[in-house]
């Protein structure tokens, strides 16, 4: 990190080199009022610069604090970003792809915590994509522990969107708490139920059907357990959704069909994502662990338990510390795998 003008400049390329390290220092920009260069974007991969979801994630959030923003244009490898005041309000955000609306929802999210507000978003674009938190884990796994530290949300899926045809819509209600709780989540606590959904669009029945069949093969669970649903959609899909329910947190965890990938693998998929969460113990999966960290940065900060760290996350962490005066300590524990993440809040807002 270094500093022309006051503006600070993010190397794009830093670790993981994906959309995070964009979505991060877009959100902590606006949401500690500091100006930030953002070059070599996504230099980590294949189709590096912004994609229509990375572009439709720097219009909104660029919208929200009402931002000068440069290079803000499909293929860009650089954007300067100037923020100006956070508002609330009610936001309509449509990625214009099947590109991931739950990544724009995050990226917005933290700001309108800091709001003073209410405010309502309406997003259009995936739901249920690969590579990204879908709707679900949103509902089930995100908001449960945003929850928990004060923030009130109601949320409703209007229609699913999947790749490549996306187009699915949902909405959300985002209450700021007067205060922010720290949060402590070291322990899953009782287990509460187990489910699984075999989801569709548009494609042949006996899809999720076999899905189903492979996961009562693998997990042994009771038949009426797992569900098999047709959904709305505009175009086709299908996912397995699996959902773990504990006393103090529930992990979702999912994959989803493609062309050429057997109803079988896709629900292998899923159980192997499960066996990994299993194994590790921890409350906090992989994923649910780098998405939790700005909130508790820019709330009362908290500690939590997790598994191993992933690149994304420890990218997600870097990334943080090059912007804010936050501390994020990582100490592994004592057994096993597991390490224990605590967050002390940033003093800059
Ligand atoms: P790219 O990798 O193309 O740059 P990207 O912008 O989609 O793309 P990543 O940097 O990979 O971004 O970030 C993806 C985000 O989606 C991360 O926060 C990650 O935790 C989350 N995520 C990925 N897979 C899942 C999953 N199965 N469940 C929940 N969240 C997920």
């Amino acid at each position: 990190m270094s500093r022309v003008n006051g503006i600070i400049e993010i190397d794009g390329s830093h670790g993981e080199g994906g959309g995070q390290v964009l979505r991060t220092a877009l959100s902590l920009a606006a949401c500690l009022g500091k100006g930030v260069h953002i070059r070599h974007i996504r230099a980590g991969r294949k189709n590096p610069g912004l994609m229509r979801q990375h572009l439709a994630c720097v219009k909104a959030i660029a919208e929200i604090c009402d931002a000068d923003v440069k290079g803000a244009t499909i293929g860009s490898k650089a954007v300067e970003f100037l923020p100006g005041k956070i508002k609330a309000g009610d936001y309509r955000f449509a990625v214009g792809s099947a590109g991931s609306s739950t990544l724009v929802f995050q990226t917005v999210l933290p700001a309108l915590l800091l709001a003073g507000k209410p405010s309502r978003l309406t997003l259009v674009g995936g739901t249920h994509n690969p590579l990204a938190p879908s709707y679900d884990f949103i509902l089930d796994a995100f908001l449960p522990v945003l929850r928990l530290i004060g923030c009130e949300f109601e949320c409703s899926l209007i229609r699913y969107g999947f790749y490549p045809v996306g187009a699915g819509e949902w909405t959300i209600g985002i209450k700021p708490p007067e205060q922010f709780n720290k949060l402590r989540l070291e322990a899953r606590g009782q287990p509460r139920e187990s489910t699984a959904r075999c989801i569709s669009a548009g494609i042949p029945g006996h899809v999720s059907v076999r899905e189903k069949q492979q996961l009562l093969r693998r997990l042994k669970w009771p038949d009426d357990s797992i569900v098999i649903q047709q959904v709305e959609s505009l175009g086709p899909g299908n996912s397995v959704i699996i959902k773990m329910r504990y006393s103090n947190v529930t992990e979702v965890i999912e994959s989803h069909g493609a062309v050429g990938i057997s109803a079988e693998r896709v629900a292998n998929l899923a159980v192997d994502s499960l066996r990994r969460y299993l194994d590790a113990g921890a409350p906090v999966g992989e994923h649910l662990a780098d998405q939790l960290l700005l909130p508790l940065c820019l709330g009362a900060g908290g500690s939590f338990v997790t598994g191993p760290l992933s690149d994304h996350c420890k990218t997600n962490i870097d990334i943080i510390r090059q912007l804010s005066d936050a501390s994020i300590a990582v100490a592994k524990m004592e057994h096993g795998q597991q390490c224990r993440i605590e967050v002390k809040p940033t003093m800059a807002q």
